[in-house]
């Protein structure tokens, strides 16, 4: 990484460290553009589904570049859209937002200035900027021209003040179906900005909202409502992604014409990482359509996924802020988002023993009925941590993998004759199997050395393996869930002719082992435990277990890629 965040984990206080943005902040400070006013953001989500981890990128700036000059950041819904915005999807925001650390000054939603927004444009129409159109959308979309010619004007365009009035009144009183008719601003049809040309300020739409109820049946664009939300706060600084940059000049002119405070919108690139989607539109259709479980899904992108699946605000924080911000748009590799999460796992997770596919070996020397516990600590990078008490016993359990019956080259775990070492317990030598009716092996009889306890032999003998384990007896099951990429491909929108995104979906991003067993300890696990199973990968538990039927989701698997392909890079 060129260079490394500096974040605490456990700190909130995250600022994407000396970017332009912030650089944009200091000098209006310092040149007082604003007066004697704190430096006030806003994030401003539509309530059309739940947030991403783009929308992290979002948050850590509006509220990090605040807390860094001793400002003030709103939450703001813009809830202007009743028809896709729903109470859930306001309630999981708001959720999101403080698991990563971050609270609001001021909870605020778009709808409730609608009333002002209303007196705005009745002023817009008195004042001649503003007409009521009769054009059907259809009609509109022609008549407004493309990138290459200009647009015309529509035959409506020239009502006089009274009777454009009249008729906006009118739609807001109900007296006209959807779609029938609009308001729109009235700028110049043949601007080479295609936004400028006379963009649509209300449409009609006899919808409930989940806030204002049936009290309106008009509701303004995104366009008209987003930068007098800002004015109307008082923000400094309204930060939005690239593809805004040509909305300011509307937003600048609605500002202009209606005289109110102006923010300063600053533009900055949309984080987009590899084999994921970064679109609610399209998250959407996934939860919709049942490809994944929910919008909490573990290999969703989303806050409420990535959470699931084990994933660490501080992670997260580290992740935007180091993958930065710029001018243009890039993509980031998810390896280097599954680098971070791993970085801050590998400090907190405590360790654990699971077997995944277990294999029973019985240890012909040691006495029956007998049990002892071992010693193990809880982390090796934490001493403070401190250890736990983990119970062997005759028969045990190890991973399938860590047996061969003919071992291949180079192959250096249990194999019949060869000696290993069971993590923090006992050298053991395999000698015979037991197999099944199609010779599978079922059972693996080995021998112990009692004078090896603790995981090392007096005598120095060294063993090339040291493997994990579990007591059959006092293990406990449990299901496990590994996830793999939600897509196939690097870019999930690179498809065929006559194919879509979902056609790259993996159909090996889920596989469920049913039942792993796992040190009795893991009975204790919380929702917020982080785990390290030993020689496995990182785990948390899944809010689906009962205490009857753990669950426990694979956060990452040990291995990082990101480190090889930085090596790869020369960085
Ligand atoms: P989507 O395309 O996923 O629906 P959106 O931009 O429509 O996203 P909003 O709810 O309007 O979603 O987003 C709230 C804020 O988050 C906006 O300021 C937007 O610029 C920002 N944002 C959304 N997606 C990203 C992203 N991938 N990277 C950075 N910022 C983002
Ligand atoms: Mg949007």
């Amino acid at each position: 990484m060129a260079d490394s965040t500096g974040s605490t984990p456990g700190s909130p206080n995250t600022s994407l460290h000396s970017n332009f943005l912030s650089d944009i902040i200091a000098e209006d400070v310092r040149t007082k553009k604003f007066g004697d006013a704190v430096v006030q953001t806003r994030f401003p989500p539509e309530p059309n589904g739940y947030l991403h981890i783009g929308h992290a990128k979002a948050i850590c700036l509006d509220f990090g570049l605040a807390d860094e000059f001793g400002g003030k950041t709103n939450l703001r819904f813009d809830d202007t859209n009743p028809e896709k915005e729903e109470q859930e999807y306001v309630d999981s925001i708001q959720k999101d937002i403080r698991w990563l650390g971050f609270d609001w000054e001021r909870l605020c939603f778009a709808s409730d200035y609608f009333d002002q927004l209303y007196e705005w444009a009745l002023k817009l129409i008195r004042d001649g900027k503003a007409y009521v159109d009769d054009l059907t959308a259809d009609e509109i979309r022609q008549y407004r021209g493309t990138l290459t010619e200009p647009g015309k004007n529509s035959p409506w365009r020239e009502r006089s003040i009274e009777e454009n009035l009249d008729l906006f009144v009118r739609m807001k009183n109900g007296e006209f179906p959807d779609g029938t008719r609009v308001l729109r601003a009235k700028i110049d049809m043949a601007s080479p900005n295609i936004n400028m040309r006379d963009p649509i300020m209300y449409r009609i739409l006899h919808a409930s909202h989940h806030r204002t109820g049936d009290k309106w049946c008009i509701y303004p664009m995104y366009d008209y409502a987003h930068g007098q939300s800002d004015s109307i706060e008082n923000v400094t600084h309204s930060m939005c992604s690239l593809e805004f940059a040509d909305h300011q000049p509307l937003y600048k002119w609605f500002i202009a014409e209606l005289g109110i405070f102006p923010s300063q919108q600053i533009e900055f690139d949309r984080l987009s990482i590899t084999y994921t989607l970064l679109s609610k539109r399209k998250l959407l259709q996934l939860v919709d359509e049942k490809r994944v479980s929910g919008w909490d899904d573990p290999r969703m992108p989303t806050l409420s996924g990535l959470r699931r699946r084990g994933f660490t605000p501080e992670a997260m924080r580290a992740f935007v802020t180091t993958a930065g911000v710029s001018r243009t748009n890039g993509i980031v590799d998810i390896e280097m988002l599954e680098h971070f999460q791993r970085d801050d796992l590998n400090h907190r997770a405590s360790r654990a023993m699971a077997v995944l596919h277990p294999l029973k070996v019985v240890i012909d020397n040691y006495p029956a009925g007998q049990e002892e516990m071992v010693e193990v600590a809880n982390n090796p990078e934490d001493p403070s941590a401190g250890t736990r008490q983990v119970p062997f016993s005759r028969e045990i359990y190890i991973e399938q993998d860590d047996f061969r019956e003919v071992p291949p080259p180079k192959y250096y775990r249990l194999s019949p004759g060869k000696e290993v070492r069971l993590r923090n317990a006992y050298f053991v030598t395999a000698h015979s199997v037991v197999k099944d009716a199609e010779g599978n092996v079922t059972e693996v009889h080995c021998t112990y050395d009692p004078a090896s306890r603790g995981g090392n032999s007096p005598d120095g003998r060294k063993v090339k393996s040291t493997m994990h384990w579990v007591s059959a007896a006092h293990a406990i099951s449990a299901e496990i869930r590994i996830y793999d990429k939600i897509f196939s491909k690097p870019d999930p929108q690179d498809v065929e002719e006559g194919k879509t995104f979902l056609d790259n979906l993996n159909p090996n991003s889920l596989e469920v082992i049913a039942d792993a067993r796992l040190e009795p300890s893991l009975a204790k696990a919380r929702l917020e435990d982080r785990f390290q199973f030993e020689r496995v990968g990182y785990f948390c538990l899944d809010p689906d277990s009962t205490p009857d039927h753990l669950v426990f989701n694979r956060t990452l698997p040990l291995k990082d890629s990101w480190a090889k392909i930085e090596k790869k890079a020369g960085t």
